[in-house]
């Protein structure tokens, strides 16, 4: 009888979005045609997932977006309480992909597909035939809690060089902001006042400030490159050691003399040991790490006292990378200069947060490079027909690694 109720449900909610599925089937097919034309923001190597995906394309039959599911009874769970959610819904279901609400789901033994955020442990422990969870965005940390995700079960993440764009963009507004002082600027028209002195006629070029990018993966390869191209003396720091990277020191000279655009050139630190060393060449500090429980709390007050003085942190990646009392103190006790944070520890940001009105602070509400869905559902979709197909999925996070 329960079931008997369900399916009515279902099949009542499914006539009503009908009209919707028909409304956004040419707008996402056209949409989804849009991830060709994207700009390709790829450093010239390849970083983990790009590498990643590469090889599972190779490994791809005839996976073409006209393809159906295999069974018409196949449901895929969507998981979302996003503003947005009903777009998702529909873009997905237009691409093919037989997304289904908690609430409508026949049967949850035989779901091997879920699309969302944010599972929770009683939604995964109905699902003994899952296969892969599709995150709607390019962090996993929300689908990496420990034992949350049931062993033979991939988690699959958004490789997009258009979010990767999106954030290299933002990033280097927020270098510009607090190189150029703009903060300062802002202030001074608010008071309808002239002020040459902020710069005092000699600005801070780029090529004198020192740029460090915690992460050198999708968006850090790609933040890497943009600032490069405009002339900043830019470094990174990733897990694993580049084999074709100079050692630190040669390649910091090197990358200090040349005005080459590219990530080739960009010196790479690796690892606990040279955390330091890459922070103390730093004046502009940028966080685009995922959060795992290696770099949890990584900018510490500790890490933050490595950076010379008057130096800045820009956290676009996850609020809990930074202890932000000891972000405060630290500007408060002029050791930093400044602060660009789009990510917080707990979102929103509570209203008697001291960060909202730090003089030294600017804030974005985690808006650095949101997910571009007619994208994002291409790839998602993607991963479906190769999960019906039986073949290797693209873009699956390492689940020892945490990302
Ligand atoms: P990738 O997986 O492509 O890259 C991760 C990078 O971090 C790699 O270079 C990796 O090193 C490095 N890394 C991982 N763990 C460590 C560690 N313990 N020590 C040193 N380096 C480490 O991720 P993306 O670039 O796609 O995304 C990064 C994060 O950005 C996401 O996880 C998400 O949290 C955040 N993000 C924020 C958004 C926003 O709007 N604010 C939007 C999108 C993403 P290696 O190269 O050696 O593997």
């Amino acid at each position: 009888m329960a079931t008997l109720h369900l399916a009515a449900r279902a099949f009542l909610r499914r006539g009503l979005r009908q009209n919707l599925d028909h409304a956004f089937a040419e707008g996402a097919r056209a949409a989804c045609g849009t991830v060709g034309r994207l700009p390709d923001v790829r450093p010239a190597y390849g970083t983990r997932s790009f590498q990643a995906s590469a090889a599972a394309q190779a490994d791809a039959p005839n996976v073409t977006a006209q393809e159906r599911p295999a069974s018409s009874s196949e449901q895929v769970l969507l998981h979302c309480d996003w503003m947005n959610r009903q777009l998702w819904y529909d873009q997905l279901r237009a691409a093919g992909v037989p997304v289904t609400w908690p609430d409508d789901v026949l049967d949850w033994a035989a779901v091997r597909y879920a699309v969302g955020w944010n599972f929770t442990p009683a939604v995964l422990g109905k699902m003994p035939s899952l296969r892969a969870i599709a995150s709607l965005g390019a962090g996993v940390d929300h689908a990496m809690r420990p034992g949350l995700i049931p062993p033979g079960v991939d988690i699959v993440r958004i490789v997009d060089p258009l979010m990767a764009q999106r954030m290299a963009t933002w990033v280097l507004w927020a270098v510009i902001n607090f190189q150029r002082k703009m903060d300062l600027y802002g202030r001074a028209q608010a008071e309808r006042r002239w002020d040459k002195k902020i710069e005092n006629l000699k600005p801070w070029d780029n090529g004198e400030v020192r740029v460090g990018i915690m992460g050198f993966g999708a968006m850090g390869a790609a933040t890497a490159a943009l600032l490069r191209a405009a002339g900043y003396d830019v470094a990174a720091w990733a897990r694993t050691p580049r084999p074709a990277s100079p050692p630190p020191a040669a390649a910091d000279a090197a990358a200090g003399a040349s005005g080459a655009a590219g990530v080739e050139d960009v010196p790479v630190f690796a690892g606990r040991g040279q955390l330091r060393q890459f922070v103390e060449r730093t004046d502009v500090l940028v966080c685009l790490l995922p959060l795992t429980p290696e770099t949890q709390g990584i900018l510490s007050g500790e890490l933050l006292s490595w950076l010379p003085r008057g130096s800045a942190v820009i956290n676009a990646a996850r609020g809990r990378h930074l202890d932000e009392q000891a972000l405060v103190t630290a500007l408060d006790e002029g050791r930093l200069g400044g602060a660009v944070l789009d990510v917080f520890s707990t979102e929103p940001l509570p209203p008697d947060s001291p960060l909202w009105s730090h003089p030294r602070v600017r804030i974005t509400p985690h808006v650095s490079s949101i997910t571009d869905v007619p994208n994002a559902v291409a790839q998602i979709a993607d991963n479906y027909r190769r999960l019906v197909a039986g073949v290797p999925l693209i873009n699956v996070a390492d689940k020892a690694a945490g990302y």
